[in-house]
């Protein structure tokens, strides 16, 4: 899968592209993650992308024309990508909405500053505006990487042996709890049934336990 990134700070993708799970599947060529400077689209000798809102008030807002000719240059290349704008104001990102985006073979996201984008960028160029959470942070690129990491996990050979098929939220459950060595710490024990080697009993209070977990937890899921 392809991601194309349109944002001030493409430094800041460092963090998945050099790091962890993200940057194996780069390296095994399973996604990539191509970064656009938006103020590389910028028409003055300046490079400003952004300007004073109409009716005045605060803040600053991304300009029109840089952001629709990057989106036009990526589509050059990528015609069929979705261009999706991070904003609080967009869908919310769950399990059911990541599951939608790994079917796509290209995501365009477009990471916003200041007081955000200018409306007309929703209206004509943007597919689908994704929220991270009902909170503001300070720029779409935090919420870029979370899309990216969400949806990459679920590709084929991006986790390995990990997989992702028990993860919290399949089914709409959460999973079950995970002990490593020591057998014994500070007193509290690992439960017997997983020292057993009976794999079918393992399986049996896994299940239990996750059911559990997502009663206590989040009963809102089990209502699901
Ligand atoms: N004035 C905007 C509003 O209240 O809706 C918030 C602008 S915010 C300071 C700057 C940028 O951060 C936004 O354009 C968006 O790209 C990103 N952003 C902020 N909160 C977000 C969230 N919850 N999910 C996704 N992106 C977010």
């Amino acid at each position: 899968m392809q991601f194309d990134i349109i944002t001030l700070f493409p430094e800041m993708f460092s963090a998945i592209k050099e790091e962890g799970i993200i940057a194996r599947a780069i390296k095994k060529s399973l996604i990539s993650i191509n970064t656009w400077q938006l103020r590389d689209f910028s028409s003055n000798k300046y490079k400003n992308v952004d300007d004073k809102p109409y009716g005045g008030g605060a803040g600053m807002v991304l300009q029109v024309k840089p952001i629709r000719d990057c989106i036009a240059e990526i589509k050059n290349s990528t015609p069929k990508t979705k261009v999706v704008y991070l904003s609080p104001q967009g869908r919310r990102l769950d399990q059911g909405l990541v599951e939608e985006l790994i079917k796509l073979e290209s995501l365009t996201l477009l990471c916003g500053r200041y007081e955000g984008i200018d409306e007309r960028v929703i209206e004509n160029d943007i597919d689908l505006e994704i929220s991270i959470g009902d909170y503001v942070i300070s720029g779409g690129e935090l919420a870029a990487m979370v899309v990216i990491d969400a949806v990459s996990r679920h590709l084929p050979g991006v986790l390995g042996n990990e997989g992702s098929l028990k993860d919290s939220f399949k089914e709409d459950l959460l999973d079950y709890p995970h002990y490593t060595r020591p057998e014994v710490i500070d007193s509290q024990t690992v439960p017997e049934v997983l020292l057993s080697g009976n794999q079918a009993k393992i399986d049996e209070w896994r299940t239990k336990e996750s059911l559990k977990k997502t009663k206590e937890k989040r009963p809102d899921l089990g209502e699901k």
